[in-house]
Parts: structure tokens; sequence; C-alpha cells
């Protein structure tokens, strides 16, 4: 790919101990997406540079661990003000590396400064329990201490939201953190370690090491990382759940998705079609929340796939640091082309092609795609079985509410889904029924807010607990329970028998 021979790129170091780390063996492309130009590079971590930054991070937790709640707090406060300032830098630096237009870009940045907003409240959220007299002059109550040393893995689609997801709540809790962001989007994780440091962050608390299957390797196996978190594709989420818990460390694993959105006759098809468009495009459907197949129920079916091809034609394709563009390109050419190649895939299966991205006109630098649209998709069809995760809708033809509730409930996948009706029993119903992690009811793209959970059941879950929300808390401390006895009366004599306390 092009970058100017005699310009000198810049390096992403890595971030350890409160300091920049620009030593490295190997190191990565980081692209303009817009412009299809290379603008960076990027050092790799090698299994020594993680050693130093679990080192850096295990000598900072034992006093970060003792730190009051209160005073966490205050720096994540402090934090938080700063990413409110630096809210457009960062979305700039997110347009720069993945290609989502401008104004996705703040609105993520946005949802991921939301959870900093959450974790401020932490002394609140780590309140234990505590029972009175479970026996004679004999109290319990539980303390939330934290795991230790956490890492988190992300990848390239938020390069600020995603890692948000995780490090505030695990930092808040009183552990210390290591970041691998995708090595696709590195600079706005180094970017966010600068701020946070700037907040008063002890050194050492939060470190960010880039890399690519080798750094990861190196975290899952190392004995002094004690909690992994991970979101990404299934087959790596799945490697990285097995892997780390082979290794001994607490995960939570979160995959890929087919977001399906139910449309009932019932529905306002305008109102839908447009809610669709935006939840199956925006981004250049490089979400894991964007609605990828659509149920059209009955009579619903003929006029909102014409709506959609309308309505998906119209979409402005362009850099997304322009006004007017809508959609921005794909994350790197192989990704563009690889999506692509399903356009084909689609025809030959049978799937009608309703619109097709290749007759449109796009930039031609960088690694832009038009929007595309199947109709008459079966659930055999690779190009529903599978996560594309580009611009391209697929419409599956259903004739009841029981038979799209069976087609979603047999994707492997379950991570987001939507009905679109008006009528109350079908949403509820729905609700009920479906196996599915995150329900919209006429909302596309059901992220909880940061005081409720992220995450997905099935293949878009491996491990127990979701992200940030109180799930956040469990999954970033170790429950203690204490049993005190105090005794105001004589001491009891030595008991060999099971205590029962009373
Ligand atoms: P990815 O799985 O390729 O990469 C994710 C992370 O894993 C990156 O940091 C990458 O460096 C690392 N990685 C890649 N290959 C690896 C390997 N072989 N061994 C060890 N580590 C490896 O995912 P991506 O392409 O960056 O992101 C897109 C995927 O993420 C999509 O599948 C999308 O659905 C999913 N996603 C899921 C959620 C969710 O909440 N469930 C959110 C965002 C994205």
């Amino acid at each position: 790919m092009n970058k100017p021979a005699e310009m000198k790129l810049e390096t992403v170091p890595a971030w350890i101990g409160g300091k920049p780390v620009s030593s490295a063996q190997r190191f990565g492309d980081v692209f303009n997406p817009a412009t299809g130009q290379i603008t960076k590079r990027v050092a790799f971590a090698d299994s020594k540079v993680i050693g130093s930054a679990v080192s850096a991070a295990a000598a900072a937790f034992p006093q970060w661990r003792d730190t009051p709640p209160v005073r966490r707090a205050r720096i994540l406060q402090e934090f938080l003000s700063l990413l409110k300032k630096h809210q457009k830098e960062l979305a700039e630096i997110v347009t720069d590396e993945h290609g989502k237009v401008l104004a996705d870009a703040m609105g993520s940045v946005q949802r991921g400064i939301e959870v900093v907003e959450f974790a401020c409240g932490i002394p609140h959220l780590l309140k234990g329990e505590y029972s009175e007299n479970v026996g004679t002059q004999v109290d319990t109550y539980t303390l939330r201490q934290p795991v230790g040393v956490c890492a988190g893995i992300t990848p390239f689609n938020f390069p600020v939201m995603v890692p948000l997801w995780m490090f505030p709540m695990a930092i808040a809790c009183g552990n210390t953190f290591i970041l691998k962001p995708s090595e696709k989007v590195p600079s706005a994780s180094l970017r966010m370690a600068e701020l946070f440091k700037q907040a008063g962050l002890p050194d050492g608390v939060f470190n960010v090491v880039h890399g690519d299957k080798a750094a990861v390797d190196a975290i899952l196996i190392h004995p002094g990382i004690h909690a992994v978190s991970f979101v990404g594709s299934t087959p790596i989420a799945k490697y990285i759940y097995e892997t780390a818990a082979k290794h001994g460390k607490r995960v939570q694993a979160l995959g890929g998705a087919k977001n399906h959105a139910v449309v009932l006759p019932d529905a306002d098809l305008e109102f839908a079609a447009d809610a669709l468009i935006g939840a199956a495009y925006g981004s250049a459907g490089e979400r894991c929340m964007a609605v990828s197949a659509v149920v059209a129920v009955g009579a619903a079916g003929d006029p909102l796939v014409k709506l959609l091809e309308k309505k998906a034609k119209a979409i402005k394709v362009g850099p997304g640091t322009e006004q007017d563009v809508e959609m921005g390109p794909l994350v790197t050419c192989q990704h563009r082309d690889k999506v692509a190649s399903y356009l084909d895939i689609g025809v030959k299966e049978g799937a009608k092609l309703v619109l097709d991205a290749r007759t449109q006109k796009v930039p031609s630098d960088g690694f832009y795609l038009g929007t595309s649209l199947f109709d008459q998709v079966t659930p055999d069809m690779e190009i529903y079985r599978n996560e594309i995760f580009g611009p391209i809708l697929v419409v599956l033809r259903a004739s009841t509410i029981e038979e799209a509730i069976d087609i979603i409930n047999r994707n492997p996948y379950a991570n987001g889904t939507a009905i679109f009706t008006e009528s109350g029993g079908a949403a509820r119903r729905f609700a009920a029924e479906i196996q599915v992690g995150m329900v919209g009811i006429n909302v596309p793209i059901p992220v909880p807010v940061a005081f409720y959970s992220f995450g997905g059941w099935k293949s878009s879950l491996f491990g127990d607990l979701h992200v940030h929300g109180t799930e956040a808390v469990k999954f970033y401390t170790r429950t203690k329970t204490v049993t005190t006895r105090w005794p105001h009366q004589d001491t009891p004599a030595p008991g060999f028998n099971m205590p029962t306390l009373g």
C-alpha cells in the first residue's frame, strides 16, 4: 500500500509505567482508510515487552488496591472531564484510523465516556452485604476485592468505546490494567493513557501494549495476569476463552454477531426502514450490533424491500471527515475485498441481489464499498450464516412471527436483535422467547446504557459476565465472605463438629 517514499513515519509506542516505550523488533502499518495511505507504524510488543508491562502493573497494584475507592473515583472524575474536553480529538483519531464518519465517531466516544461516568460511582458499587446475628453473636459480611492485574484485548471497530467498556471499571475496582488495542487502530488508546496520567493516575496502573497474535498469546499465558476481557470475532473469542482459562485466568470473551431485525406487517414500514438503514449501513456495517439480517414477516416483505433499496441507494459514501457523508470506507483493503466477495457468493447461492455496490460510484482512493441488499435469502446460505461485517444487508422472508423467532433462535450468534411492530403483545412475546442477549423493541441497535451491562448469548459470548454496568463490578472483583464472633459472654469450649453458629 502507498506511503509517500520520502516521509518518515511516526511510531505509535506502547505505554508502560506512565511512559511511552517505542522499542520493538516488529512494527505494523497503520492506514488512513479514506485515502489508502499508510500514516503511522505501530510498535508490536513481544513477550519481553508484555513482561515489563506486567511488572509495572504488578508493582502499582498494592498501593492502588489500598487507595480508598472515593479517591480512585476523584481521579476518574478528572479523567472524565479530560475525555469530555478531548472528545472531538479522540473522535478524529477514530475517523482517521477506522474510517467511520466523524459524527458517528463522536457518538461512540460519548458512549464510552458514559462508562467512566458510571465508574465514578465506584464507592457505592463496591458496597458489600452484611448480616447481623447469623448465629449467636456472629455476624457475616462480604468484601469485594480487586482481582489483581487485568488485561483487555479489543477489536478495530470501536477504538475508544470498547477499551472504555473495560479499563475504567477494572481500575475503579482497584485493579491495574494492560490494554492491547487492535493493531489497526492503536493511537486512541495511547491518547487515553496520556489523559489518564494527566488526571492523576499513578504510573503503572494503566498500560497499553500493541501487537498481533504474539502479543495476545504472551498475555494469555503470563502468570502475573489474573483476568482477561476480550472483544472481537467469535473464533478468536473462543480461543481467548479456552487459552486464558487453561492458564488460570478469569475470562469474559465477547464474539461476533449476526443481528436480526424482525419486521411485522403491522409496523410503520417507513419508520422501520429508516431505522434499519442506519443500523445496517452505519459505520459501513462494521458494528457488532449492526443489523445484518432482516426477517420480513408476511405482507411486510415486498414494500419493505422496496423502501430499503431506495434508501440504501441514496446513502452518500465518502471520507468520514466530510460533513454530509453518511458512510465511510471499510477499515482495510483486505477487509473491503472480503466483504465484496460475498456479492458473488450470494448470487451463486441463488439470493436476489437487489442493490449491487459494484454498480455505484465511490471514491477511487481508499477502501470504499457502496451499499448492497440481498432479498430471498435462506438460512442455509453463506451470506446469511457468516458475519460479513460490511455494508451488505440480507432479507429473509417468514410467514409468521413464530417462524421469524425460530430462524433467529437457530442462528449460533446471539448478540442483539430487534422487532418492529405496533403490537405490544407481539413485542412482549418476542422479548420473552428470543434467545439473544440484547433486544430492541422498535429500537434497531439496542446497546444498553452504561449502567446496564452489554453482552450477547451463545457464540457471541464465552464466559459468564457481561461488560460494564454492575456485571463489570462482579467480573473485576472477588467476593470474600467474613464471619465474625465478638462474644460478650463466656467463650464456648472448642468444638469438633460442623459449626452451626446458632
Ligand atoms: P479480531 O477477532 O480479528 O481481533 C480482535 C483482537 O484480537 C485484536 O486486538 C487482534 O489483534 C486480536 N487477534 C486477532 N487475531 C488473533 C489471533 N489469531 N490470536 C490472538 N489474538 C488475535 O476482531 P476485529 O476484526 O478486530 O473486530 C471485528 C470483530 O469484533 C467482529 O467479529 C465483531 O462482531 C466483533 N465485535 C464484537 C463486539 C461485541 O461486543 N460482541 C463488539 C465489537 C466487535
